[in-house]
């Protein structure tokens, strides 16, 4: 039987590194993983420990995970569209150069990049400063692939249509260092029928090449397509619906793709404590048999317990 590269999104920390990485990852039943180096939504980023890296690719080698279907996505705030403040956008520029050095040094491959909002210089300028920035970024010949990340259209948000990627593409020199990685949730809140995947992928082939899906993003939405919202709905919970997930992720045009939940966690009380428990173990064992399970919220809520 094929191998599914299946994983989720999982946590990084300090003490544990790419080892802790890896067992979170195992232990949800996975075979690849995505992580942030440090925190999401900041960048402050510490040194990379050589021996736990080396425990975790070890670790690695011996489970079902190979380390070039494992994805870092880069922290949402890094900017590349937006020059109005050149401090800003040079810091911008300057951390994604370290982020690819860090993941070098970590071994992985594949770094998942929102490519920038232009808030309000215009869709065209904010383009022309997202290929500035990369041709910074890759300027040289080999190293890790950027994938750029299919946008939901979110407020300036750049990166919502395939035509867009294409001209950021076009634009950087290094462009074999360049991937796309697609967002069910996002495309569906773009307005992409997702329903029809090959058709959906029919266009993309047209104006940019399939080769170049580079990583997909797997998450439900809790709204209407087109609604241009971005918000991630756990599997079979949301508008897009089990039966439609698991056809993309059966796609056999997408069997060499690393395929990442970022669904959320399920919050839940605890005496009079709030908790939200990691729903990934049990999603990842629906997509494995192809069969939702209506108890699966439940589930989770008394295996963490
Ligand atoms: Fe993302
Ligand atoms: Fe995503
Ligand atoms: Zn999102």
């Amino acid at each position: 039987m094929e191998k599914l590269i299946i994983g989720s999104h999982v946590s990084f920390t300090k003490e544990k590194g790419l080892l802790g990485s890896t067992e979170e990852a195992l232990s949800y039943g996975s075979t690849t993983f995505m992580f942030y180096t440090g925190a999401p939504q900041n960048t402050f980023r510490g040194k990379i420990d050589e021996e736990l890296t080396k425990k975790a690719q070890d670790l690695m080698e011996k489970s079902n995970i190979n380390i070039d279907d494992v994805i870092v996505h880069a922290p949402y705030i890094v900017n590349l569209a937006n020059d109005k403040d050149e401090d800003k956008f040079n810091f911008a520029v300057n951390f994604l150069k370290q982020e690819v050095k860090r993941v070098k040094q970590l071994g992985v491959k594949k770094i998942v990049l929102h490519p920038g909002s232009h808030v309000g210089l215009g869709e065209e300028k904010g383009l022309e400063n997202i290929i500035k920035g990369l041709n910074i970024v890759l300027d040289e010949k080999e190293g890790p692939i950027i994938c750029l990340e299919t946008m939901a259209g979110k407020g300036t948000e750049l990166g919502y249509n395939f035509k867009q990627l294409k001209t950021i593409i076009d634009g950087v020199t290094n462009n074999h260092r360049l991937m796309v990685c697609m967002d069910t949730c996002h495309m569906n809140d773009a307005g992409y029928d997702i329903t029809d995947f090959d058709k959906l992928l029919d266009e993309f082939d047209q104006i940019i090449g399939e080769e170049k899906i580079g990583c997909i993003h797997i998450n439900d939405s809790k709204n209407e397509k087109g609604a241009h919202k971005d918000r991630h709905e756990n599997i079979g919970l949301g508008t897009i619906g089990f039966e439609n997930i698991i056809n993309i992720i059966y796609n056999p045009r997408l069997k060499k793709v690393s395929k990442i939940l970022e669904t959320p966690y399920i919050s839940t009380k605890d005496g009079d404590k709030d908790r939200s428990y990691p729903p990934y173990k049990f999603e990842i064992e629906m997509i494995k048999n192809k069969k939702y399970n209506k108890n699966f919220l439940n589930e989770i809520r008394n295996y963490y317990k």
